[in-house]
């Protein structure tokens, strides 16, 4: 078994180590039936850490995850931490990660299943079959711009400002990966932003189209305002692979697609940074749901967005698509059996724990490498 490959987990609170263990029977599966070995590191972090050590991560695990080619993250939060010190509370522990590792791109992708098309908003032939990804720059623009802050004016008037501020290397950064994961998918990247009115606009879009020809000349890209982006994302979302896009439009587009697809237990997430000398990326890769506080214990949350986020890591973090391909496979036939968690619960489905479902998709990995 070949265990060259290094994961650090951190199950977190509330539901996180529930899902997780999941992803842990997963991995052992990939383990003794593919020989895809990982050596693997457990830690705590959020409030779990808090408990146990008074911060919220600390700095032995910020750096096993610096070493860890990836890491699989559960979640965090719980309202016995809501009253802590804002320094002190759960959601820090996850966020300094992502600070530290520099994680600057956000991977969501919206796939819906076709067991679970009726749980869209939109008509089925709208959505059946979407398959798309939405990278988002995670760590510049309006968010972090300077100036910044509310001020008060001498005619007593208030006045709030928010500065939309990026420089080419932080848009060369996340163009390159989005036109990488392009090439390991259908090859078409469309990048979103308002050149029309916004100066950040223009030199987004000069910037993507320069990285595109100097490196990417393969990858078909497009140009899109925002706005007219979020329209087509309802309109006609299979038109679109991978949309690239600044911190601020992102995370309007990201939710808009990611609920294209139904429920929060469905969602996967990854977070990139920096390609090191030898390509490998940090990367973070967790569900898009919170700690569940409501559900956590009962055993009956959904597994499926952290096998999923687990799905993204094998695809981007070890390039073993094939195998990612395996899990994605397993869910879809899991639930075209008709096994659905409560979250995802229809008239006329069998509704299963956290359990069933997690032995129900590992015995579908078990056919389909037969
Ligand atoms: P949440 O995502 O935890 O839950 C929202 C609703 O969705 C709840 O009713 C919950 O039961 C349900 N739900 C979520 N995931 C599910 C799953 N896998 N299976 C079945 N049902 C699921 O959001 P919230 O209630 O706003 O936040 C709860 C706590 O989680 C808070 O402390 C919040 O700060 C934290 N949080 C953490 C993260 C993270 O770790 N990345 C993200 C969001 C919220």
């Amino acid at each position: 078994m070949g265990s060259n490959k290094s994961l650090l987990m951190l199950p977190g609170d509330g539901i996180g180590p529930e899902v997780m263990g999941q992803v842990r029977c997963v991995i052992d599966w990939f383990g003794d039936r593919r020989s895809v070995g990982f050596d693997i590191k457990e830690g705590l972090v959020g409030g779990c850490a808090y408990e146990a050590h008074g911060v919220a991560v600390t700095d032995e695990v910020v750096d096993d995850a610096m070493n860890a080619d990836a890491v699989l993250l559960g979640a965090v939060g719980g309202p016995q931490w809501d009253n802590l010190d804002f320094s002190l509370k759960p959601e820090r522990g996850l966020l300094r990660l992502r600070k530290d590792l520099d994680l600057f791109a956000n991977l969501r992708p919206a796939i819906c299943f076709d067991a679970l098309v009726d749980a869209s908003s939109l008509k089925p032939e709208v959505v059946r079959g979407l398959d798309i990804l939405i990278v988002r720059e995670l760590t510049g623009g309006v968010y972090f711009g300077e100036p910044r802050g509310i001020e008060n004016l001498p005619d007593g008037t208030r006045r709030g400002v928010n500065t939309q501020v990026y420089t080419s290397p932080e848009i060369e950064r996340v163009a390159k990966v989005a036109f990488e994961l392009a090439g390991k998918r259908s090859g078409k990247v469309c990048s979103a932003e308002k050149a029309n009115v916004m100066e950040s606009g223009i030199l987004w879009r000069e910037e993507v189209q320069k990285v595109h020809d100097a490196e990417f000349p393969n990858i078909e890209l497009s140009h899109m305002y925002a706005d007219n982006c979020a329209m087509q994302l309802v309109r006609a979302p299979k038109q679109f692979d991978v949309i690239v896009t600044d911190n601020l439009f992102g995370d309007m587009l990201s939710d808009e697609a990611a609920m294209l697809t139904g429920s929060l237990g469905m969602l996967p997430s990854a977070s990139l940074g920096a390609a090191d000398a030898t390509g490998r990326r940090k990367a973070l890769y967790e569900p898009v749901h919170g700690s569940a506080p409501d559900i956590a214990g009962e055993g009956v949350a959904n597994p499926i967005a952290s096998l999923l986020s687990f799905a993204m890591a094998l695809r981007y973090s070890f390039d073993l698509s094939d195998d990612a391909d395996l899990i994605e496979n397993a869910i879809k036939n899991v639930l075209e059996g008709g096994l659905r968690t409560a979250d995802i619960m229809q008239t006329g489905k069998t509704r299963v724990s956290t359990i069933v479902m997690g032995e129900a998709i590992i015995s579908e990995l078990d056919k389909l490498a037969a």
